[in-house]
């Protein structure tokens, strides 16, 4: 017998921190719905850190799911059939025996409405054969299961073992008739704790059982710094940064580790896409560098999607949003859009997901090859 997750009265709600409290939000890979927040099982590097939650490690529900679900789809950055969602990607794991209730009602309740749109699902948890006859039963959401495996064995830093995921990923991978795709979501990658030639050779051999495969390092911000010092955890860089940290000579010892595979991406929407047979959803193949380990066809895709917007497409499409009234357009290459005047992130990824294209924002300049990540690591390629 499974205990529900509790409904957390309103006073406890106001004392939650505010970005804790936003249960839709925008994140890079989609809007992300998040009702149920709170997780026991310990990795040192999780994002609830930086939500003011990393003591939350029971999940806790803010409403209902059928709240929850109508929150979503009357959201203003909702489209339905375009926006990307992601379910439980900032607090929770979603397969939780706790929390996968809430994870079907509101899968079934999104399929129910017959929506089409991108659903992600990232998970390390372990995964049962009734889980495949269930997704099954999913007719119109694009859903895409995404297993995040790192290898490391220090149970400081991952308390649960990452060969629950591996064996989650095999068993769901299986079926050769399944309505759900698989992605190997290989993070968090650090040099000198997960990245031996072993370590390589073993997610090659794992990544074969997925549709796709992703690879990526690690968010070190601040909060995730000062935990690691607090507990006596190496800190494996003396700097913290905005994006992920992917070292150069790292990158490239991947890619040579996985000449052979047909599915390896740097972006997770480009391999989300990939796996579901349709071109990147966040635009990236104007920015070309990415595009240099994509199958080809998939390459051709993408190519026969881009569509550069006009100065007037981006604001038509910026109209309908009040916090976007001060944004301006940079400029507009085959790159990316470059905007200014939005506070936040959140305005600038709906307007990626509305145009299909990169938009970035000047504040913040993508280097030249250094694939949207954080500078650390990477010497002598012009900005
Ligand atoms: S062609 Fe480029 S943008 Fe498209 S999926 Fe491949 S890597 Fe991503």
């Amino acid at each position: 017998m499974i205990t529900p997750v509790p409904l957390l009265s309103k006073d406890r709600i106001g004392l939650l921190s505010e970005s804790a409290r936003e249960v839709v939000e925008y994140r890079k890979s989609g809007l992300s719905l998040n009702h149920i927040q709170g997780c026991p099982l310990g990795c040192a590097y999780c994002i609830r850190h930086t939500y003011g939650l990393w003591d939350k490690d029971q999940p806790v529900a803010l409403m209902p799911d059928a709240q929850a679900v109508d929150e979503l789809v009357n959201h203003r950055y909702f489209q339905p059939h375009v926006t990307p969602v992601q379910l439980f990607n900032r607090a929770t794991e979603p397969f939780l025996p706790k929390v996968r209730p809430h994870t079907y009602a509101v899968l079934e309740d999104l399929d129910e409405r017959e929506l089409t749109n991108h659903v992600l699902v990232i998970t390390r948890h372990q995964l049962k054969p009734y889980d495949i006859d269930r997704l099954n039963q999913l007719r119109h959401v694009k859903l895409t299961l995404l297993f995040t495996y790192s290898g490391i064995d220090d149970p400081k830093i991952e308390p649960y073992p990452s060969h629950v995921a591996a064996e989650s990923l095999k068993l769901m991978s299986e079926p050769v008739r399944r309505r759900y795709r698989t992605i190997l979501y290989w993070r968090p990658l650090v040099p000198g704790l997960n990245d031996t030639d072993q370590h390589l050779s073993i997610a090659y051999e794992l990544s074969r059982h997925a549709d796709a495969t992703v690879f990526t390092g690690l968010f070190y911000r601040d909060q995730i710094a000062a935990y690691y010092k607090a507990n006596g955890i190496p800190e494996p860089y003396t700097d913290t940064a905005r994006r992920k940290i992917v070292p150069e000579t790292l990158e490239r010892r991947v890619l040579d580790a996985f000449a052979d595979s047909a599915a390896l991406f740097r972006k997770t929407s480009c391999a989300v896409s990939y796996a579901h047979g349709l071109p990147d959803y966040n635009g990236h193949y104007g920015i070309r560098e990415l595009c240099d380990i994509c199958p080809l066809p998939q390459r051709e895709l993408c190519a026969g999607a881009q569509r550069v917007p006009a100065t007037e497409d981006v604001h038509r499409c910026a109209s309908v949003l009040p916090e976007a009234r001060d944004l301006e357009v940079v400029d507009i290459s085959q790159r990316a859009v470059v905007v200014s005047g939005l506070e936040t992130e959140q305005p600038r990824y709906f307007l990626q997901h509305a145009l299909g294209f990169q938009v970035h924002d000047a504040r913040h300049p993508h280097h030249a090859l250094r694939h949207g990540r954080a500078d650390i690591g990477w010497t002598g390629v012009p900005a």
